[in-house]
């Protein structure tokens, strides 16, 4: 039986680690925070206390952390700390499944290769919910081979396993796809807005540009009006989901991945000094969705 150790085990992380375990998947995990595991091991999951006894022996190897700067320390190690890649047995899969710079997966990766061990990055895309249900569109990097070995491990958590290409490519379709969610949710809040502000009821506003030519995501599965949609975060003051903070981290990306390329990209400039400025007013731990508030109080005049 394929043993998994996963590590990082916060919104997305827990309910992806729970599909691995009721696979039927020996797993065995670790996060920083000790109560964070609990609800694994409640379900079956072994713990550890290092991240490197959970990856010692381990067929597979998934994380998922907050940023990149996480991801380098404990794949690479430092002057202090082994590193993942040097504890993991000879032909361990490692597959990463934050939302990093491609810089940083492509660095794991050549440093994984020079051991022998092959490397994925795989960003997730589709929130808590597709965690939970596990569903979760998967945007991977890497060689061939290591994508084929990783996609039947992923298929316990996912419904779309996609190949992006080399090593880091997998982090750029992801920020490309964030920085085009957070343009969608800012320009569905204001619309919605102004709707409201004309006295129409959000909920038909909603289901009348759903299925016209402004249908997105946000108004299908993610609205960020308050109870328009049940089991949103919108409909719970905003709490969990994608917090502020990290899409504030993706479009930080994307816009340095702009720069690498000389891109021309406004629209996510704009979406990050928006998600900025709300972050600054305390909102970053808040679901991304709540930048509806930033119009909700505007005065009238
Ligand atoms: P989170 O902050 O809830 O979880 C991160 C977890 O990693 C925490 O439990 C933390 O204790 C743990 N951690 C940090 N450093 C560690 C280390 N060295 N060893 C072990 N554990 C460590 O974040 P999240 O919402 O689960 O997001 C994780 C990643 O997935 C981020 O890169 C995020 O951008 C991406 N993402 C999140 C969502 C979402 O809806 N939340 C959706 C898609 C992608």
């Amino acid at each position: 039986m394929t043993s998994v150790a996963f590590i990082g085990l916060g919104h997305m992380g827990a309910p992806m680690a729970a599909n691995l375990v009721n696979a039927g998947l020996t797993v065995r995990v670790f996060d920083l925070v000790p109560q964070a595991m609990k609800s694994l091991t409640d379900l079956g999951a072994l713990s550890s206390s290092s991240a490197c006894g959970a990856a010692a022996g381990a067929d597979v190897v998934i994380t998922m952390l907050p940023a990149g700067k996480h991801v380098r320390s404990l794949y690479l190690g430092d002057d202090n700390n082994k590193g993942l890649i040097d504890v993991v047995a000879d032909g361990t899969l490692l597959i990463d499944c934050s939302t990093i710079d491609a810089q940083s997966a492509q660095q794991v990766a050549k440093s994984a290769a020079e051991k022998g061990l092959s490397f994925v990055d795989a960003p997730v895309s589709g929130g808590t919910a597709g965690a939970a249900a596990g569903t979760l569109t998967f945007i991977c990097g890497g060689e061939n081979g290591a994508f084929e070995l990783a996609k039947p491990i992923l298929g316990h958590m996912g419904a779309n396993i996609l190949h992006a290409g080399a090593a880091g490519a997998g982090q750029v379709a992801k920020i490309c796809n964030n920085m085009l969610l957070s343009v969608l949710m800012v320009a569905t809040s204001e619309s919605l807005q102004m709707g409201i502000d004309h006295g129409l009821d959000p909920k038909v506003l909603s289901e009348i540009m759903k299925v016209s030519s402004g249908g997105n995501w946000t108004l299908d599965k993610y609205n960020p009006c308050p109870d328009v949609m049940p089991n949103v975060p919108s409909s719970n003051d905003y709490q969990g989901g994608f917090m502020v903070d990290l899409m504030v981290k993706d479009l930080g990306l994307s816009q340095e991945a702009a720069l690498v390329s000389n891109s021309s990209t406004p629209m996510g400039a704009l979406a990050r000094s928006l998600y900025v400025n709300h972050a600054r007013q305390g909102n970053g731990t808040r679901d991304f969705s709540s930048i509806f508030e930033q119009f909700t109080n505007s005065q009238q005049i």
